[in-house]
């Protein structure tokens, strides 16, 4: 598990490094070279590999500065040109084809990066052009002497250092390529699962909103035994009128309090912004007469309880409409209505009020 922790750590990192990383490991091997070539002799490429050495400095500089393209046209040219002199001046069995194929997955890479869409073309053509120089060096180079021949040793020691570099651009590339593409599939399915929660409330008072609501409330209703349930249906009075007299966000904020307010009476009873400024509660396992209780006194509590907006306090009140459910009710719409129907006749007669009863309705 922990190991787990450090190579994802590790992977995170060379993933978002990849550039500075590819670069800097491109010095390394210049630097290897170069003590093969010094033991060797071969001084045209012992002063070719403190150039490239050089050059690969530079490119860690523009690495920094998130200048990828120069640094791909850089090690395209570098690693081109290198090859043809090492294939001129030690030939071609000391295994200078091995940066060619050691370069390809850098191309892709590096390219796809780079060009989007229709652009990547440009990555076909440099795989192209860099296959036809591999073929070219190979036919001119295949039966010829080399200017400088090493030792036996050291030829070896070449030939499997160069093999050891190709083999770990093909692993280290496919490594990160895979890892990217894992830990985006991962953080799509958690953005993915996260969006289809959010779905379900509402940004401004973080209640559920209907879609969260209703196949929760369809769900009681399906089985016999969570069947026995109330709802309010809620409604804030003149709440236009706060928002003419003091603007929208004092609306705003005045809805969040009272969100609280109600929260706070109704713990573990699921909440539901059914509209701008209306909310059904739903009360599992209550009895009419308890409810009633209950939201007399969610009444009284938003009442009592201004909301203050820069040290102003605003006094509102809400209507309550109550249904308690029914086997005539096959939809969580039906009873909602029902309660919206009660609310609307408090609205009706002065507001401030819980209507819980038939008859008044
Ligand atoms: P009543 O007592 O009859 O319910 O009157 P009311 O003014 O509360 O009702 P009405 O339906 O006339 O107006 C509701 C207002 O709620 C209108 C709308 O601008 C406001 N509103 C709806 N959603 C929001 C919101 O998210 N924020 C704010 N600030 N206002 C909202
Ligand atoms: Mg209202
Ligand atoms: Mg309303």
């Amino acid at each position: 598990m922990h190991n787990k922790g450090i190579i994802d750590k590790a992977l995170h990192f060379l993933v978002h490094n990849s550039f500075m990383f590819t670069v800097a490991i491109m010095g390394v091997v210049h630097l290897v070279l170069l003590a093969i070539m010094i033991i060797g002799g071969v001084r045209p490429l012992i002063f070719f590999n403190l150039l490239s050495v050089i050059v690969y400095i530079f490119c860690t500089i523009l690495c920094k500065y998130e200048l990828i393209l120069p640094v791909y046209v850089s090690i395209l040219l570098e690693v081109t040109t290198f090859t043809i002199f090492e294939t001129y001046y030690l030939g071609w069995r000391c295994g200078p084809y091995c940066f060619m194929c050691a370069i390809v997955p850098i191309i892709i890479y590096f390219g796809c990066f780079l060009f989007k869409g229709n652009k990547r073309w440009i990555i076909v053509v440099s795989l192209v052009l860099h296959f036809s120089i591999y073929v070219a060096l190979f036919l001119i180079f295949k039966d010829k002497m080399p200017v400088y021949v090493l030792s036996d040793a050291l030829g070896g020691v070449l030939v499997v250092f160069s093999s050891f570099v190709a083999i770990f651009s093909v692993i280290f590339y496919n490594v990160i390529y895979i890892y990217s593409s894992e830990s985006e599939k991962v953080n799509l399915e958690q953005r993915n699962q996260q969006l289809s929660v959010d779905a379900q409330f509402d940004a401004l008072t973080n209640l559920l909103n209907r879609r969260g609501f209703l196949p929760m409330m369809e769900t009681l209703m399906e089985t016999e035994w969570t069947r026995h349930f109330c709802v309010a249906f809620c409604d804030i009075d003149n709440f236009k009128r706060i928002n003419d007299s003091y603007g929208h966000d004092c609306g705003d904020e005045v809805l969040r309090h009272i969100t609280k307010l109600i929260k706070n009476e109704m713990t573990g009873c699921p909440i539901c912004r059914w509209g701008g400024e209306e909310m059904v509660i739903l009360m599992k396992d209550y009895d009419l007469a308890v409810a009633r209780e209950k939201m007399e006194y969610v009444r009284k509590c938003v009442e009592t309880n201004p909301t203050v907006f820069y040290n102003k306090r605003i006094s509102v009140t809400i209507t309550i409409g109550l249904e308690e459910n029914k086997d005539i009710y096959k939809t969580p719409e039906e009873v909602i209505k029902v309660a919206d129907e009660r609310m609307y006749y408090g609205k009706q007669h002065g507001k401030n009020i819980v209507i819980y009863k038939d008859e008044e309705t």
